[in-house]
């Protein structure tokens, strides 16, 4: 068996170039997503190589949503955007994970898909870590 890659399962330089760790929850790794052009961006990572929401047992799946949920509703009270996006990908990265994008009326990509990674703001540990703790104070 070859050696596994995966940054999400590492927690290594990759995944810190991506994003900056929030919290460890029920069944999941919250980050804050060091590209924010949209505010409070994150990314909720299972904590454990799975590819797909379909692959989860049951418990674990209600818990994997109860942490996208708390999730959503912290950035919602630091953020209070207009709405969040959710999208689950993985084409080329098969560890289950969510993107929770928030959207503000009017700003940019608001009524359009979210792209995967647009590559204009990007943080700084000491921002990042702000903007981290501004969502960990909520959860
Ligand atoms: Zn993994």
């Amino acid at each position: 068996m070859g050696e596994i890659r995966c940054h999400y399962c590492e927690k290594g330089e990759i995944m810190a170039a991506v994003g900056i760790e929030i919290a460890e929850l029920s069944a999941s790794t919250l980050y804050l997503f060091r590209e924010q052009s949209h505010p409070g961006r994150c990314i909720l990572a299972y904590n454990g190589h799975v590819g797909d929401i379909t692959d989860l047992p049951d418990e674990r799946r209600r818990q994997f949503f109860d942490d996208l949920v708390r999730a959503a509703r912290a950035i919602q009270k630091a953020y209070n955007p207009d709405k969040i996006n959710y999208a689950a990908f993985g084409d080329k990265m098969p560890h289950l994970h969510f993107h929770l994008t928030p959207k503000y009326r009017d700003a940019f990509e608001w009524g359009d898909v979210f792209a995967m990674n647009p590559k204009r703001i990007e943080l700084a540990d000491a921002e990042g870590g702000e903007a981290a703790e501004k969502i960990r104070r909520v959860l």
